[in-house]
């Protein structure tokens, strides 16, 4: 070990970078690793108020997200994606070294790295078969766990599965974690299925807390913007962690124009056609004899199991098309997630499917 190295802390030295689709790459043209949107919007930009540092809470910004989303202001906090939301969280509520995050895998992979990171240990309550929350065995893991669970993450719609958490399930969840822990409910999809958005479930719970993106629907996952629903005292409390000034004058301009009347009528839009889209992709999949199973459609990508998940995705890779293999994840065994694309990326994929045999 060289003696930089040597320098950093134990913690760091154990840690294994987060594998982004960004970072895992690939050769290729069409990528449909990601879930971003197939095209950006576009926008306009003024540069004369850029030597001055921003404020840390656009009031702008926060003011149109309270217009679109119906949460009062004070209820709403703005960072670089929904990625810093999941870390502000941990570090706010989570002791290292003694408390612990919940998940149930399969799920998005940021809420352990965060945890990880911060040297916050993560207990994984598998789901039930239905890929809804197992609620007995959370119970019993917050009621019994030897590190006291303080955020539980339930990813709605889950990243990669797609199914979204039933009310009820929810509402048994937060009944008994009232003054015990959090519960977050990751919505970073949620525009693609608005009517399932829990929000409606703020006001009779103050540990609810919902996290936004204006990534995936709205086309904008470069300019790292994501928002925070939750009750005053918990955004009180990750102001006191944020950075300074997490939010560059150029996203907050940008954030604005997207959250804007028009902005909001082009994500409603782009949101349609995806999912339409997305349901033609869906029938001509299914009539492949080697699709084992089509996952839940509730968002802009789709889980498939394929007879042979590994020898689908490279076959894919050899033409150019990235998608995300999940083979080696716990019950996703020959599973592939694929981004809904434009109408030629999805056009590429299934001329590829078609010529597959396994
Ligand atoms: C993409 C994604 C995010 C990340 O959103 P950013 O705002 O780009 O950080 C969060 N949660 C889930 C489930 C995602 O798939």
């Amino acid at each position: 070990m060289s003696s930089i190295t040597e320098l950093a802390t134990e913690r760091v030295k154990q840690l294994t970078p987060y594998l982004s689709a960004r970072r895992i790459g690939g050769k290729g043209h069409n990528f449909l690793n990601a879930n971003e949107a197939p095209k950006s919007a576009t926008f306009l930009m003024k540069s004369i108020t850029l030597n001055r540092y921003p404020e840390c809470q656009p009031p702008e910004v926060i003011e149109a997200y309270a217009d679109y989303s119906g949460v009062a202001e004070e209820n709403i906090l703005v960072s670089r994606g929904s990625d810093e939301s999941i870390g502000l969280l941990v570090r706010t509520f989570c002791e290292p070294g003694r408390d612990a995050i919940l998940i149930s895998t399969p799920t998005y992979g940021m809420y352990s790295i965060s945890a990880d990171t911060a040297g916050v240990k993560t207990v994984d309550v598998p789901p039930a078969d239905d890929f809804q929350p197992d609620v007995e065995a959370i119970r019993n893991t917050v009621e019994n766990n030897p590190e006291k669970i303080k955020v539980i993450f339930i990813c709605s719609p889950n990243n990669p599965t797609g199914n979204v958490v039933d009310d009820d399930k929810l509402v048994q969840i937060l009944d008994f974690t009232r003054g015990r822990c959090l519960v977050v409910v990751d919505e970073a999809y949620i525009e693609f299925c608005p009517e399932k958005s829990k929000v409606k479930l703020m006001k009779d719970y103050d540990h609810l807390v919902i996290t936004r993106t204006l990534s995936k629907a709205f086309a904008l996952a470069g300019i790292r913007c994501g928002f925070t629903l939750a009750d005053q005292e918990v955004i009180k409390l990750m102001l006191k962690v944020i950075d300074p000034y997490p939010i560059a004058d150029p996203v907050a301009q940008i954030a604005v124009q997207a959250l804007s009347t028009h902005g909001i009528a082009i994500m409603k839009e782009r949101v349609a056609e995806l999912i339409e889209r997305r349901d033609r992709f869906v029938e001509e999949v299914r009539k492949l004899d080697y699709v084992q199973e089509v996952f839940y459609e509730n968002a802009n990508y789709i889980l498939i199991r394929f007879r042979d998940g590994e020898g689908l995705f490279k076959a894919c890779a050899d033409k150019g098309i990235i998608l995300r293999d999940f083979h080696t994840k716990t019950r996703l065994q020959n599973c592939v997630r694929v981004t809904i694309g434009s109408e030629e990326e999805m056009n590429e994929v299934l001329s590829v499917f078609h010529s597959i045999k396994q």
